[in-house]
């Protein structure tokens, strides 16, 4: 017989985890952003960079580390905490919070299946903002197809020789160490073997950064095309087992993709209070824009969805930090899926409701191009929705879809 509660096993399973320290620590993250982040929010968006000063700011605070165990030079802190900073950054500056907190893409895979020796010499240096990792996955033919990927890693007498291509890599002209993905062996029966995790230095013989790619929204972001000519890496970068990596690369994106739902939920906070202070402050036929129903409506539509979006993000954070990972898997991805949709209609609101403000430059459509990326990066929109249904059915129902 289906659960009541379908796809989870009990109501507990809904439960929010959240206490006094996490309101502490939020508040002390949206000092930090409205003191530190704000002012660099217009250069950085010129200029397609984040300032070398803001970056400062964040490895004095131990951003870089946040979420990373102590003893890898991190500053610990559970799943909320990281979704929780996620969202503030977010909510002033999305390209900043993506810069900050792509630390943890890097570093999962290596925490979760590295060698200590791994762990000490990449990860460290990255948690403590001193060095910036990158994680290339994607490639020019390859991005939701994780088991399509090309490159190729070929034995050697110190390692593996990587020749392939990888695009639309975030920090990928800024970083110091990549973890790449390659076949080890081709394709066979079972398509997802055969693949490899690597750990790639920036001044490797072999390889290079080709270029920037520029994209609509996150423009501060450093987003690269990576190119691997018989770039040779030693056997000892090699993570974990040969011919793992793609369940490496799901169960790290498992990990990651509550951050992106929490990036969208620090969108959608922002476009609601640019919202609505621009609606008491502005006035047209003699009144203030609130006090027009169609613009409350606005309002009242805002408010429910966001409510819902923080919920679901909240809920499956807690999944994860109480260890329920079937659960939290399919939390994740229902998050994710709702909390970028819902940022993008608040976004939507905010920018009709500025009037010709909203579509200028500079404003609130910021919040708009931002959010179009959330919905497209660590699995698209449609991926959510066919993880949701294959991982509810075969993880919570015992059922192969
Ligand atoms: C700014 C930015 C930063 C990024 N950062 C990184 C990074 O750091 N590392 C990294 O590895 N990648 C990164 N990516 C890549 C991103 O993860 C991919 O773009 C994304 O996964 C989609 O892959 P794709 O572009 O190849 O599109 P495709 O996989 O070709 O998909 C094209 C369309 O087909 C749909 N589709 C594909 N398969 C199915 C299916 N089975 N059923 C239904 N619909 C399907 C998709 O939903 C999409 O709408 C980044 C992308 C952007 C834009």
């Amino acid at each position: 017989m289906i659960e009541l509660v379908l796809p989870f096993k009990s109501v507990t399973d809904f439960e929010v985890k959240l206490s006094e320290e996490h309101e502490l620590f939020r508040k002390s993250v949206r000092e930090f952003a409205e003191k530190n982040v704000a002012p660099f929010v217009e250069r950085g968006e010129k200029e397609g960079a984040i300032p070398e000063e803001a970056l400062l700011k964040a490895k004095e605070f131990g951003l870089f580390g946040l979420g990373i165990p102590q003893e890898y030079g991190g500053q610990g802190g559970d799943v909320l905490s990281v979704a929780l900073a996620t969202e503030e950054l977010s909510r002033v500056w999305a390209s900043y919070a993506v810069r900050v907190m792509s630390t943890g893409l890097f570093a999962t895979p290596i925490l979760l299946f590295g060698s200590e020796e791994q762990k000490k010499k990449f990860v460290t240096p990255v948690a403590r903002g001193e060095k910036t990792g990158a994680f290339a996955n994607t490639e020019p033919s390859a991005g939701s197809d994780v088991a399509g990927i090309t490159t190729k890693a070929e034995r050697s007498e110190r390692g593996y020789v990587l020749s392939g291509r990888k695009i639309f890599i975030t920090n990928g002209g800024v970083a110091h160490y990549y973890v790449v993905s390659a076949r080890t062996s081709p394709p066979s029966d079972k398509r997802w073997k055969g693949i490899s995790l690597f750990v790639v230095e920036r001044d490797t013989p072999g390889f290079r950064v080709v270029s920037r790619i520029e994209t609509m929204g996150l423009r501060a972001s450093n987003t690269a095309e990576l190119v691997f000519e018989k770039a040779e890496v030693p056997r000892e970068n090699l993570i974990g087992e040969e011919g793992m990596g793609f369940k490496y690369i799901m169960q790290t994106f498992d990990t990651t993709r509550v951050g992106v739902a929490a990036q969208a939920v620090g969108v959608a906070q922002a476009a609601l209070e640019r919202l609505v202070s621009y609606s008491i402050e502005r006035q047209a036929f003699g009144a203030p824009i609130i006090s027009y129903e169609m613009v409350q409506e606005k309002i009242a539509e805002c408010l429910a969805e966001l409510s819902a979006a923080r919920l679901l993000t909240y809920w499956a954070a807690s999944l994860m930090q109480s260890s329920k990972m079937d659960q939290a898997i399919v939390a994740a991805s229902i998050a994710k899926l709702l909390a970028t949709e819902i940022a993008e209609r608040i976004a939507l609101r905010s920018m009709i409701v500025h009037g010709g403000y909203g579509v200028s430059s500079g404003g609130v459509e910021r919040l708009l191009r931002d959010v179009e990326i959330m919905k497209t990066y660590e699995g698209t929109n449609d991926i959510q929705k066919l993880i949701i249904v294959r991982e509810a059915a075969r993880r919570l129902l015992g059922l192969q879809i």
